[in-house]
C-alpha cells in the first residue's frame, strides 16, 4: 500500500507510511538470510471431513522465528517476499520442508502448501515439486497444492500447463480464498481443480446475512456440478460447521477444529481422530 500512497501523490509526508517502508527494508534484509539460519518452521492445520470430522489432511502455514522480533506471519513478510524475489527460494524450502514432514505422518493423511503465480513463471518448479516428492518418499496423491485465483493473471498457458503437469503426476491441486477476488465460474471450467476452498469470510457472513447464506449455497453447488472437494475456511463454531453439513460442504478448516499446529503436535490430532472414529 505504500506503493499506492505514493503514487497518488496524495501524501507529502506520513510518518506512518515511513516506518511502513523502513519495515519492509528490514523484513527484506532479515528475510534474505532466515531461511539458511532455520528461522522458519511450518505450522499445520487440520482440515477435516464435515461428516466424520476426521483429518484428512493439514495445511502448511509458514512462521518466521525472527531473532529479535519474536515470531512474524505471513500476511508480513509473504508481501515482501513477492515484491523481492524472495518468494522463490522460500516457496521452494516449504515445499520441500512440507513434503519431507508430511512423510512421516500416516497414510493416507495429506498436507497441503500455497503457492503464488511468480513460482509458477520458474519453468523447473513443477519438476522441483516432483523432485521433492521422490526425496521425501512421499505418494504424490497425498500432496495439494493450493492457488488462489490471482494466480491466472500471470500467464494462463503457463499456469495451465503446469497445474495439468502436476495433476497428471498425481498432485492435487486446490482454489483457494474462493469467493472473493477474482473469482469465476470460468476459472472451474478452464482450469484442473479438485478442490475448492471457500474464503474464511464467508463462515461468518452466511451466519449473518440470507444473501451470504445462499452465496454460500451456489459456491457448493458450483463445487458438486465441477466435482471437486469443497472446503469452508475459518469454521469457528459448532452453528457454522452444522450450516455447511446440511449443505453438502465436503470439508472444514478452522478454529473450531483446530488452530494450526506445530509438525510435533500433528500425531496428537492424527490419533485424536483415530480414537474418536472408533468410539
Ligand atoms: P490461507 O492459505 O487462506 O490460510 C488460512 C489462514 O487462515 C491461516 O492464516 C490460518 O491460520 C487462518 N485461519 C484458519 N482457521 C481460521 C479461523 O477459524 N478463523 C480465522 N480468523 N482464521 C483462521 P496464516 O497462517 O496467518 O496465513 C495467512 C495467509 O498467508 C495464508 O492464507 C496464505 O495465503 C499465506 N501463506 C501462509 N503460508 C504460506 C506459504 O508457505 N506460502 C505462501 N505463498 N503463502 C503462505
Ligand atoms: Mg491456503
Ligand atoms: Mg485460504
Ligand atoms: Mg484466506
Amino acid at each position: 500500500e505504500a506503493k499506492e500512497a505514493h503514487g497518488s501523490g496524495f501524501r507529502f509526508f506520513d510518518a506512518a507510511l515511513a516506518a511502513d517502508v523502513l519495515a519492509r527494508a528490514e523484513i527484506e534484509r532479515d528475510l534474505a538470510r532466515a531461511i539458511d539460519a532455520g528461522e522458519l518452521f511450518l505450522e499445520y492445520q487440520p482440515i477435516v471431513g464435515v461428516e466424520s470430522r476426521a483429518v484428512r489432511s493439514f495445511e502448511a502455514l509458514l512462521r518466521w522465528q525472527h531473532p529479535e522480533k519474536g515470531r512474524i506471519m505471513p500476511a508480513v513478510f509473504i508481501p515482501v517476499a513477492e515484491k523481492t524475489g524472495l518468494i522463490l527460494p522460500l516457496g521452494n524450502w516449504v515445499v520441500r520442508e512440507a513434503c519431507r514432514e508430511a512423510a512421516n505422518w500416516p497414510a493416507p493423511a495429506g498436507v497441503a502448501v500455497n503457492v503464488v503465480g511468480d513460482q509458477f513463471k520458474d519453468s523447473a518448479f513443477v519438476d522441483y515439486v516432483k523432485q521433492c516428492l521422490v526425496e521425501a518418499g512421499l505418494a504424490p496423491g497425498r500432496l495439494t497444492i493450493e492457488v488462489t485465483e490471482s494466480v491466472f493473471s500471470v500467464d494462463e498457458t503457463v499456469i495451465r500447463e503446469s497445474l495439468c503437469e502436476l495433476r497428471d503426476h498425481g498432485v492435487r491441486v486446490a482454489l483457494d480464498d474462493f469467493g472473493v477476488g477474482f473469482s469465476s465460474i470460468n476459472n472451474l471450467r478452464a482450469f484442473p481443480i479438485d478442490q475448492l476452498k471457500i474464503d474464511r469470510s464467508f463462515a461468518r457472513a452466511m451466519m449473518e446475512t440470507r444473501r451470504d447464506a445462499e452465496l454460500v449455497d451456489i459456491i457448493l453447488k458450483l463445487g458438486q456440478t465441477f466435482q471437486v472437494a469443497t472446503t469452508v475456511e475459518g469454521i469457528e463454531t459448532e452453528g457454522q460447521l452444522e450450516f455447511i453439513r446440511q449443505r453438502g460442504a465436503s470439508e472444514a478448516q478452522g478454529f473450531l477444529i483446530s488452530a494450526p499446529v506445530g509438525a510435533d503436535d500433528v500425531r496428537r490430532l492424527l490419533l485424536k481422530t483415530e480414537s474418536r472414529l472408533s468410539a
